[in-house]
């Protein structure tokens, strides 16, 4: 592991919902948010309301430009968010879960608290200097946002579907 389990988890989350807004927007129900807080396992307040989805909706946009910026302005981006959200780290054990650290109350808004996840996780991408496994699908065509968290770093794809493309391609330049 790269990262720290909840680490990962928090990127995976935010690359996810960052890259949700690409054609075909896969976030845009209640049942596809409730869907996406179950997959990536959120617990807190949780309204299935579309007062909600919009407000989470409206994180992606700010996600894909901070996964898309330099580790010195990602810096000034983080502290920002966690000044905003007023977040105060807290170790914290629930469920099957131990000791780990949430920085908001699991009665905060569901956007601030992914959005503050996002933050604390992004502390320990910048702090390690990993921005690097941060970058854009190698597809030519699509703008996926890539979270590399191979040991090799060897993902370039954002998932199977572009991998198998460029095979795809591969094969039929060296038949040609
Ligand atoms: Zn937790
Ligand atoms: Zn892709």
């Amino acid at each position: 592991m790269i990262f720290t389990h909840d680490t990962e988890g928090a990127l995976l989350a935010a690359v996810e919902l960052a890259n949700s807004e690409l054609e075909p927007d896969t976030l845009s129900t209640v049942e596809e948010l409730d869907a996406f807080f179950v997959r990536h396992v959120y617990t807190g307040s949780h309204e299935h309301s579309r007062a909600e989805l919009d407000s989470v909706r409206a994180l992606r946009a700010p996600l894909r430009e901070l996964f898309g910026r330099s580790r010195d302005e990602a810096v000034v981006i983080v502290n920002r968010m966690l000044a905003d959200a007023r977040a105060v780290p807290q170790l914290v054990r629930h469920g099957d879960v131990d000791w780990h650290v949430h920085a908001i109350g699991p009665e905060a808004p569901l956007a601030t608290r992914i959005l503050v996840e996002t933050a604390m996780a992004m502390i320990d991408v910048i702090r390690a200097d990993e921005l690097s496994r941060l970058g854009v699908c190698a597809q030519d065509d699509c703008a996926s946002i890539v979270l590399d968290l191979s040991r090799n770093r060897s993902k370039i794809f954002c998932g199977t579907t572009c991998s198998n493309r460029a095979a795809v391609a591969a094969y039929r330049a060296r038949n040609r």
